[in-house]
């Protein structure tokens, strides 16, 4: 029979088998004295937060601990990808305690691009979901900009409390921990530890903070209808923007349809001759056909002028779906979920918008 082995540092049971569940551990690291998981081992030796993976049993055993806290609750969204990095159901959880709404990555966004507009927008689609955080914010966890303010606001609400940092995967939970880590922490005695929700092998990170509390971040969640779970990393790397988006215009007539990879379309259904903005990531490659040879196109060319997805990975790709947008008031962003968004300025345009089955399309005010 198979022994069970325990990290010595926080107890998980260790496997060899999926390194992206908790308590990986590689074959050979079995034979030393004393065993440690992966994440563990990461922590220790080069003061780096690991993500782990949870499944949505875990996800509800992770909102219930927080929503029985008395705690301030940091939510992480990538503004990129707004809608698909939403943790739907969180409110329900965390009902009593305040929630600091915090969006990340502003550093890909177009200087162009209105930040209050954008806090004011993230605010109310917030209270449509149904969350009232008691402030929203923007940072750029990897590049540094808006840290220090998010730690101040974060002294500020938690009033001497633990605090939660949550959010999906991928929306840079970990960059902004080890970031807090390095501005806040360095020194040798800093200690990080995990500690475990009861219930449960999970483990969080324990971030101590001076007063004797805590900073406890969650291990990242699955989004099931991200983009980015559709993906293989290399595709992915395409399709998220890693420097300050350069937008493209195009000047189009009805009749048009523009391919963003092979991942989205964009058909002009409707509308006098007007310029289309395209915000997505430099590398994604734009490709403009009539609207009449958008299918035979697709059909013939996804994984190699239509692509991402790549060749090997074309095959038995979630088929496009589309939706029709009318634009009613001003400059309006047609969102593609996890890809990014097209501004639309003529009132009265017809467009419809495609992405594969179980992702989202949307429309917002553009923040010009
Ligand atoms: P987690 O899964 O939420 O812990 O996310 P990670 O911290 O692993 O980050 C996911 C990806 O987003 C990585 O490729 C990061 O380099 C990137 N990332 C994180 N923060 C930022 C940011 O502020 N700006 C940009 N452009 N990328 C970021």
């Amino acid at each position: 029979e198979k022994q069970q082995v325990i990290c010595a540092g926080c107890g998980v049971t260790i496997q060899t088998e999926d390194k992206n569940k908790l308590g990986y551990t590689p074959p050979q690291a079995l034979e030393r004295d004393v065993v440690i998981c992966q994440r563990c081992f990461r922590l220790k030796h080069y003061n780096e937060v690991q993500d782990v993976k949870l499944n949505d049993d875990d996800f509800l055993k992770i909102l219930n601990e927080v929503g029985s806290k008395d705690a301030l609750v940091v939510k992480i969204v990538d503004i990129f990808d707004f809608h698909g990095s939403w943790l739907p159901g969180l409110h329900r959880f965390v009902s009593k305690n305040p929630v600091l709404l915090v969006g990340n990555k502003a550093d890909v966004l177009p200087q162009s691009i209105k930040h209050p507009k954008l806090k004011q927008w993230m605010k109310e689609t917030a209270n449509e979901y149904g969350l009232k955080p008691i402030d929203v914010h923007l940072m750029s966890a990897e590049k540094g900009t808006g840290v220090i303010e998010t730690a101040d606001l974060i002294e500020k609400y938690r009033k001497g409390r633990d605090v939660y940092v949550v959010g999906c995967t991928n929306v840079g939970k970990s960059t902004f921990i080890n970031r807090l880590i390095k501005e806040f922490g360095g020194d040798e005695e800093f200690l990080i530890t995990t500690s475990n929700v009861p219930g449960t092998t999970l483990d969080m990170i324990d971030v101590p903070l001076d007063d004797g509390s805590s900073l406890y971040d969650t291990p990242g969640i699955v989004n099931h209808h991200q983009m980015a779970h559709l993906l293989s990393a290399d595709e992915l790397k395409v399709v998220t923007p890693r420097k300050e988006i350069k937008t493209k215009t195009y000047q189009l007539n009805e009749g048009q349809t523009l391919f963003f990879g092979g991942l989205a379309r964009f058909d002009f259904v409707k509308g006098e001759p007007q310029s289309f903005t395209v915000h997505m990531s430099n590398e994604l490659n734009v490709h403009r056909t009539k609207t009449e040879k958008a299918d035979e196109l697709y059909e013939s060319h996804l994984g190699e002028l239509l692509s991402p997805p790549f060749k090997d990975h074309a095959a038995g790709f979630p088929s496009l779906s589309g939706r029709e947008y009318k634009i009613i008031d001003g400059k309006t962003d047609i969102v593609f979920s996890g890809l990014g968004w097209v501004t639309v300025h003529g009132q009265g345009t017809v467009v419809r918008a495609s992405v594969p089955g179980g992702v989202q399309t949307g429309t917002r005010p553009s923040f010009y």
